[in-house]
Formats: C-alpha cells, structure tokens, sequence
C-alpha cells in the first residue's frame, strides 16, 4: 500500500459547494422513492436499464471520457454535440468541467495535485472531493491549460454560459415525466394514475439512473486506483477491476487505461470485455465514428507482423 496524502492543496476544505453537496443529496434521497410500491413500473425499469447504458455509456464513457478528454477516436460535430448534451444529463458537469478534472488526475495520478485520488481516502476520491471547493477546478487559469481544445468549440462555451446547463437538465427531467404522464391522459386515464406514472418513470429513469451512473463512474475513480491486478507497471496505482470492469462497461480496466490513455479500447486481454469499445466499432460500421486510436501493444504487435515495406 502506498503512503497517505493530504488533500490537494487548492482544496478549501471549509468551503462546501453546495449545489454538488445538495444535487447528490437529493438524487440520492428522490432515488429512494422507488421503494414505494405505486411508483414502481415495468416501464420505469426498462427506462432505467437502457438509461444507464444510453447516458452511461455514450454520454460519459463514448463522449466525455475517451471523445473529449482523450481524442480516442473521430467523428462529425454533430455526432459529438449529441453525445455530449446525453453526457451532460448524468450531472457530472459541463464537458469543459469534467474533461479539465480528468486531465488533471491523469497529469499528476496519485500524486498532488491528482482532485480525486484515494490516496487520501476512500471517501474523498468516491465523492468527498465533489462536496467542497478545489480552486484548481474552479479557476479560469486551468480551464486555459487543460481544456482550451475543448473551449475553442463555442458548443461548449455556450454550454458554460446563462445556467443553460440546469435548463437542459430541467427539460430532460421533464421529458421523462411528460413520457408517463400524457400518454395516460391521451388514453382516458385520470390525472392522479397520469401523475403517478409520470412520477414513476421520473423517479426510475432519472433519479435511480443517475445515482447508479454516478456510483459506477465515482468507483472508476476509488475502487480502480486501489484493487484489482495490473497488466502494466504504471507510475500510480490503477488497477483492472473485474467488477467494475463488467459493471462500466469497460472503464474499469483502468490499468490498461493509465498505460495508453489514448487508446479508445481499454480491454487489452480476451476476457476484459468493453461494450465502449464494441459500441464504437459498431458506430464505424454506421458511419457514425471513424480512427480509433488502438493500444500501443496492439499497434506494435501489428506492426511485426506487416513491417514496413523499405
Ligand atoms: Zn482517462
Ligand atoms: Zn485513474
């Protein structure tokens, strides 16, 4: 085990941010909702498991994580926009936010000034560091040195301007009730069974949605940076972790990741499995997606097997 570290610090670690402290909060508590037997739904359900795969996967996975903050791959502006406004309803914050924090952490892994390592501890890198200010986070100077690529896109300035981020959250929230709400009123149904249903799918396709994408991209920050086996001896201490690996769809072959950060194919071996990366071949086949940056060992191994003509 390697020695503790102090919180990074730019950390203010009197100053709460309350708007994380009380959306995750919140979510966590609205989630609970579905325990009550009249807000349970078939339908619900289904929109939760598709959802988890939709904004989990294609938002912060495909778009956020190996799109914009790794360049693994290419595709067409509107292709990338979509998948950015589903990454943006995960309330993990604006692309510019999220790519600088994850920059960041792979500059200086397990090291200070890393925003999340659980070198600190295991709560502070699960969720404690989205619960207090970091000035390295919030500070105009490192949106210039980590994300100026990012910024040079006005799609994402204008993301960053007049809450618009909270008006696209509200109206896809109210998208989800509407979904259970109108179709009953347009069958005959009363306004109390529209209502509920309207509640339901909210409460599944939402709240429980994103608790669960959160707990599973917080876990690629805490539990793979502390167990799991390695395929690479890297500087820090990411791990491949069979669980989340499964559990994320790919993002917890986090060791594979720390080694050869462009690689949009974070499994190396045949049984880590990335439904990312299958997702983002089956993208190349419909034209959506184009040059995927491969892993190293792959390209060398390709390579010597088909050297250069001289
Ligand atoms: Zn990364
Ligand atoms: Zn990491």
């Amino acid at each position: 085990m390697r020695c503790r570290l102090p919180l990074p610090e730019a950390v203010l670690r009197h100053r709460i941010d309350w708007t994380n402290t009380l959306v995750v909060a919140s979510f966590h508590l609205l989630a609970l909702l579905a325990l009550v037997p009249a807000f349970f739904s078939w339908s619900g359900v289904i929109l939760c498991v598709a959802g988890i795969y939709v904004f989990g996967t294609l938002g912060m996975n495909l778009c956020y994580h190996r799109l914009l903050t790794h360049r693994g791959f290419k595709c067409s502006p509107r292709v990338e926009h979509t998948l950015a406004i589903i990454g943006l309803c995960c309330y993990q914050d604006t692309p510019a936010r999220w790519v600088a924090a994850h920059r960041q952490h792979h500059e200086h892994a397990d090291r200070q000034p890393d925003p999340h390592t659980p070198l600190v501890s295991f709560f502070w890198s699960h969720v404690g560091w989205l619960l207090v200010e970091n000035r390295d986070l919030s500070q105009l100077s490192n949106w210039e040195r980590y994300v100026r690529d990012i910024l040079r896109d006005p799609f994402y300035k204008a993301l960053e301007r007049n809450n618009r981020q909270a008006k696209i959250l509200l109206a896809s929230a109210a998208l989800f009730f509407l979904a259970g709400f109108v179709p009953v009123l347009a069958t005959g149904g009363t306004l109390s069974d529209a209502a509920t249903l309207g509640a339901s799918l909210l409460i599944w396709g939402v709240f429980v949605r994103t608790v669960i994408v959160w707990h599973i991209t917080w876990s690629v920050n805490s539990v793979t940076h502390l167990w799991g086996y390695r395929n690479y001896a890297t500087d820090e201490g990411s791990r491949n972790n069979l669980l989340i690996g499964f559990l994320s769809n790919g993002e917890g072959w986090h060791n594979n990741h720390h080694a050869d950060q462009r690689s949009a194919r974070h499994g190396h071996r045949w049984w880590e499995l990335d439904v990312t990366y299958l997702t983002l071949r089956a993208m190349v086949a419909l034209g959506l997606a184009r040059d995927i940056a491969m892993p190293i060992s792959q390209r060398v191994a390709q390579r010597q097997a088909n050297p250069p003509q001289q």
